[in-house]
């Protein structure tokens, strides 16, 4: 048993060097597990597992980002409910085998698959119901689907805009969006949280039980537990305005100066975001207030040369299906965007950026990487850093640097974009944005919070059971 163990860590450790490297290697085969204890497994779970050679093995591996594509995990388990979770979980402790959480599969780092350790997909998980006005929401759900179900009552809890995340993933690093400065991070409005720990035991994690699990699981990560539902306290929102200013390329240090000169000290019912590319800038955000007032308050933004404003108001559901860039169609059917290949790296900025910085920043945005700057202040900031794992609490903004293009074409990019800005940072980047080259990762995601984050792994999984890619570990 031992021995298969290390076997697992081994090729795990190979396959880790390799994507630090920033290679997708052609085949990162994990070590297949003995028909019995698959056979056990089969057994234990009403969802499927699927192996190497089974049918639909494929399909059930694959993640989000096809960066990952040539990692094959020693099987994927397919829960169907929180009971598979338990006999999945026990399974691992029998055998001394490695698990790893998926519920959307966005995570960017290749952090939900893997060649040592089999994946527990709760992607099925995905219900959401109201007990007043508490949702009960799967870690399956994705934000769409979330935002459409509690739309029905008039509810809303902050997330981020892209309709196929999942809530599972998304809630344990997070979860910041257009409500953010107005309404929090998803973390933020987490009442308690369903969670199978590593002695295969489900808890109503809150509070007053697990405390340090409860602070854990609000900014830590996969790490810790396997999360089969968690509680967020909705807020009831009908509509809301929206604004777009979009910038040619010579505006674009106008633009970022106006930008940083506003979003990050707005009213909170404002969160405004900017994206800078070699070609233009465009801000764009959401006010929870009249078109009017919004219009008001962004007119600073729209100065510059060049500039072109927009501004509405909708029903709060048209507003997150305008994030999503899905106006038409289902709900389901936005949950559906296409798999790529993309790298992404991220900053946070605490103080306003001088001309010299600006000048970084645009140089950053012509290397081909997309700067996506998201407003920070407002709620977020009246947390204080240590209450949750989640630290970044006194950043003005949080800076994602993007490429979609082959892997090779997007690492540069990325590279070095966050080379000419990372001065201008604080030293921190947001853990739902990890990025597999960050040196000191975990020092950058966690913080001054890092060190309690590794006694609460301790006591909770001393034997490592949730392993995850730049994750907390025993
Ligand atoms: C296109 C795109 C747009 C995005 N937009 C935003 C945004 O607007 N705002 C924002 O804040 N973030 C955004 N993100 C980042 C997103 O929040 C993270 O990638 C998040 O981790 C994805 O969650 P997931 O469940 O889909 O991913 P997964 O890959 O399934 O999981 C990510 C991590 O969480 C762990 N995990 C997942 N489910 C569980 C569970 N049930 N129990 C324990 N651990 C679990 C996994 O092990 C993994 O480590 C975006 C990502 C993408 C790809």
């Amino acid at each position: 048993m031992a021995s298969t163990r290390r076997t697992f860590i081994a090729r795990s450790a190979a396959g880790a060097a390799l994507l630090a490297l920033g290679e997708a290697p052609a085949a990162t085969a994990g070590t297949r597990l003995p028909a019995a204890w698959l056979s056990e497994l089969r057994g234990a779970v009403r969802g499927r597992v699927l192996a190497p050679g089974a049918a639909g093995y494929d399909a059930a591996r694959f993640v989000f980002n096809r960066r990952f594509d040539a990692i094959r995990p020693p099987a994927v388990v397919q829960a169907r409910d929180a009971a598979d979770v338990i006999a999945v979980v026990r399974w691992a402790g029998r055998h001394d085998v490695r698990l790893v959480s998926r519920s959307g599969g966005h995570g960017y780092n290749g952090n939900s698959t893997s060649a040592s350790a089999v994946v527990v997909d709760v992607g099925a998980l995905d219900h959401v119901s109201l007990a007043g006005t508490t949702a009960t929401i799967g870690p399956g759900a994705r934000i769409l689907e979330t935002y459409a179900k509690l739309a029905a009552h008039g509810l809303t809890v902050p997330a981020g805009s892209c309709p196929s995340v999942a809530v599972g993933g998304l809630v344990l690093g997070g979860g910041m969006g257009l409500a953010g400065r107005a309404l929090g991070l998803t973390i933020d409005r987490v009442s308690s949280f369903d969670a199978v720990t590593a002695d295969g035991v489900r808890r109503r994690v809150d509070a007053h039980h697990d405390e340090d699990l409860f602070w854990a699981l609000r900014g830590g990560g996969g790490s810790f537990a396997i999360v089969t539902a968690v509680r967020l306290r909705t807020h009831r929102v009908a509509s809301g305005a929206w604004f777009r200013v979009t910038y040619p390329a010579a505006s674009r240090d106008a633009a970022l100066a106006a930008w940083d000169t506003l979003a990050p000290g707005a009213p909170p019912e404002l969160t405004a975001i900017l994206t800078l590319t070699s070609t233009g800038a465009s801000a764009f955000g959401q006010y929870l207030g009249s078109e009017a007032a919004l219009r008001r308050l962004v007119a600073p933004l729209a100065q510059a040369p060049g500039a072109s404003l927009s501004a509405g108001s909708a029903g709060y559901l048209a507003l997150q299906r305008r994030w999503a860039g899905c106006t038409e169609g289902s709900v389901g059917a936005c949950a559906t965007i296409p798999r790529d290949t993309f790298d992404a790296s991220s900053i946070y900025v605490s103080h306003k950026l001088t001309g010299a910085g600006r000048r970084d920043f645009l140089a950053a945005a012509d290397t081909g990487a997309t700067l996506i700057c998201d407003a920070y202040g407002g709620a977020i900031n009246h947390v204080h850093p240590g209450s949750t794992a989640f630290v970044h609490r006194s950043a003005r903004f949080s800076v994602q640097i993007v490429a979609y293009a082959a892997l090779a074409t997007a690492r540069s990019r990325v590279g070095r974009a966050r080379k000419l800005i990372a001065l201008h940072g604080d030293g921190e980047a947001y853990q739902n944005y990890p990025d597999p080259d960050q040196t000191g990762a975990l020092r950058a995601y966690y913080g001054g919070n890092l060190k309690r984050l590794q006694r609460v792994k301790v006591a909770v999984d001393p034997d490592d059971r949730f392993h995850v890619a730049q994750g907390i570990s025993a």
